[in-house]
C-alpha cells in the first residue's frame, strides 16, 4: 500500500525507511505514466496516505537518512504533476498506526522518547 508515513526518518526501520522511499519513486511513475494513475493517486489521497505538495520535500528527506545509514541513493525525484491529497496527511496518526505494526519503528520510537527526556532534563531509569 502506497503511504508517505512523514514521521521524523529516524523513527523509521531499514525497512519503512526503504519502503516509504520507493513507494515515492512508484507513486510519480504510477501519476505520470499509469493509465488510471490519477485516479489511483485520488484514492490514497482519500485515505489520506499521500500528498504530492510534499513529495520532492520528503523525497529529500528519506534520501539524506538512507545515506547516512550506508545505503545506496541514485534517484532524484521531481514532480510537477497534478496534485493530489494536499494537507491531508496526519503525521501523529500515521506515528500511531506505525508503532503499533512495526516493533522495529517502535523501538526506534522508543529511543527517540528517552532521547526528549533527557533533553528535558527529566532522569532516564535504565
Ligand atoms: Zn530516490
Ligand atoms: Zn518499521
Amino acid at each position: 500500500m502506497t503511504r508517505m508515513w512523514c514521521v521524523p526518518t529516524e523513527i523509521l526501520c531499514d525497512e519503512h525507511l526503504r519502503g516509504e522511499h520507493a513507494e515515492h519513486h512508484q507513486l510519480v511513475g504510477t501519476i505520470l505514466n499509469h493509465p488510471h494513475g490519477e485516479a489511483i493517486a485520488g484514492g490514497h489521497a482519500e485515505k489520506g496516505n499521500i500528498d504530492t505538495s510534499r513529495l520532492e520535500e520528503r523525497h529529500e528527506e528519506l534520501a539524506e537518512e538512507m545515506e547516512q545509514r550506508g545505503f545506496n541513493h541514485d534517484s532524484p525525484l521531481e514532480y510537477e504533476g497534478p496534485s493530489f491529497g494536499v494537507g491531508s496527511i496526519d503525521v501523529s496518526h500515521n506515528l500511531a498506526d506505525l508503532v503499533d505494526r512495526c516493533a522495529d519503528c517502535n523501538d526506534n520510537y522508543q529511543k527517540n522518547l528517552n532521547s526528549y527526556r533527557s533533553y528535558s532534563g527529566e532522569v532516564n531509569s535504565r
